[in-house]
């Protein structure tokens, strides 16, 4: 029997207090309603990420009131791409409607200021409380079973709520348990980080690094490290399941492989290591379906929404919550259930296009000859890496003409979406 002395009674239940979370329960409470948000952890808590925000994520973040130009920010100018043969730096471009920088924070930082930021808009937070299942009637979603998560033998309790936003992340339990699949047609990234405090300060860049070796051989996937505030260094590699040879390669090796590939000068080892290698998955293109069941909208990584471009998951998540809240606000105002029920639809008018394109991006340089040929034709040509870059970031500003549309709509004249 559920614990009646907890019960909860509330306009919208938000589960999950990532990004995807917290954006949604901040625009909501922005709009008066009554928010409140399980989480199961106890901030600051760690979360396995790169760090790394684009313009795109500095966007959103915006939106939420967060002062960006806080010293808790390493500010980035651009991408500093290295291959064997090549290196190149390429600037973020100066978009109408878009910073012109990027930035990088810690997710333990980084989530809970976010998670304050819904807070203090008026949103009731309770952390280390779990949801365990869905209340499931009349095949709505009418809220959630929860319990303490560090009190395993209490009686569960329910939280009711009009509508549910399922934020649980990658793993999605509630999604799953409502019904949610996973789409195998999209691509999964797995990825593996660690932090390092170095003395070498390697500047305002994104560094990243493709053509991963291993001894002679190549491995499929790319590497990575950005520059946190404090003098430390967020290290990660990652690869997709696009890419021959993954169920070969874990995401932990590929980072020993990447590790041991970097210049001794960096100063990257077991010595400046702070904390274990962690790893975690990349559910990317829209891959978790349907985006919403009767009661309940799936945000950010629930909603498999990271970009298979490049790996980006912060920004959909802050804009999927959005997207959510706006909708779920005018359902509730004008007491028509079924606009937020047009949650996915909404989806997919913003990201269909793109993540198709970037879903066939992601086949195709799983092929090794298609990544050679890319790293050595492509990447030493700076206008082509410029324009690539705004499209692998995503940074269209929307003008009529916008050459990253224009191209989108020539590929879906060569070859429409299916
Ligand atoms: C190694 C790695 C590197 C990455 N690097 C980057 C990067 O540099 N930049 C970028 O933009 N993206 C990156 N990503 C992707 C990014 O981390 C995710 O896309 C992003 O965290 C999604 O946010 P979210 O709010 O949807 O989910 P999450 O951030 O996963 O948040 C989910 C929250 O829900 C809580 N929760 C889960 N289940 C329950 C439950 N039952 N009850 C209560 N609470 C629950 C969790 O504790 C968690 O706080 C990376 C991912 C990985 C694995």
């Amino acid at each position: 029997m559920p614990d009646r002395s907890r019960a909860i009674e509330t306009d919208v239940l938000v589960v999950g207090a990532g990004p995807g979370g917290s954006a949604a329960a901040y625009h909501l409470a922005r709009h008066g309603l009554d928010v409140t948000v399980l989480e199961r952890s106890a901030f600051p808590r760690e979360k396995v990420c790169g760090d790394g925000l684009t313009p795109r994520s500095v966007r959103a973040l915006e939106r939420m009131g967060v002062d960006t130009a806080d010293p808790g920010f390493a500010r980035v100018v651009g991408l500093r791409v290295y291959s064997r043969r090549t290196r190149i730096e390429l600037p973020w471009p100066k978009l109408r409607g878009f910073p012109d920088h990027g930035l990088v924070r810690t997710r333990a930082d980084l989530d809970h200021l976010l998670a304050e930021r819904a807070r203090r808009a008026g949103a009731r937070i309770l952390e280390r409380t779990e949801a365990l299942a869905p209340i499931l009637e009349d095949g709505w979603v009418r809220g959630v079973l929860a319990r303490p998560a560090d009190e395993r033998e209490a009686e569960p309790f329910e939280v009711r709520a009009r509508v549910v936003v399922a934020a649980d992340g990658a793993p999605s339990k509630l999604g799953v348990q409502a019904g949610v699949v996973r789409d195998e047609r999209r691509p999964l990234g797995i990825a593996a980080r660690r932090y390092y405090r170095i003395d070498r300060h390697p500047g305002p860049w994104f560094e990243s690094w493709l053509d991963l070796r291993e001894g002679g051989t190549i491995l499929p996937g790319y590497g990575w490290l950005f520059p946190l505030p404090d003098g430390t260094v967020n290290v990660g590699a990652g690869l997709l399941n696009t890419f021959r040879g993954f169920r070969d390669v874990s995401a932990q090796r590929l980072f020993a492989a990447f590790v041991a590939m970097l210049p001794p000068e960096w100063g990257i080892s077991e010595e400046t290591a702070l904390g274990p290698v962690r790893s975690g998955p990349l559910p990317m293109g829209g891959s978790r379906r349907p985006a919403a069941v009767p009661g309940m909208l799936l945000v950010g990584d629930a909603a498999g929404l990271v970009n298979p471009f490049n790996g980006e998951g912060i920004a959909y998540a802050l804009e999927s919550g959005e997207v959510a809240a706006e909708l779920v606000h005018e359902a509730l105002a004008r007491r028509r259930p079924a606009i937020a029920q047009r949650y996915p639809a909404v989806l997919r008018e913003r990201y269909a296009p793109y993540f198709w394109y970037g879903t066939w991006f992601a086949r195709a340089i799983g092929r090794p000859s298609i990544m050679r040929a890319s790293t050595r034709y492509l990447l030493p040509n700076r206008p082509v890496m410029r324009f690539a870059m705004r499209v692998l970031a995503n940074l269209t500003d929307g003008r009529d003409g916008d050459a990253q549309d224009r191209l989108i709509a020539a590929l879906e004249r060569l070859a429409p979406m299916g």
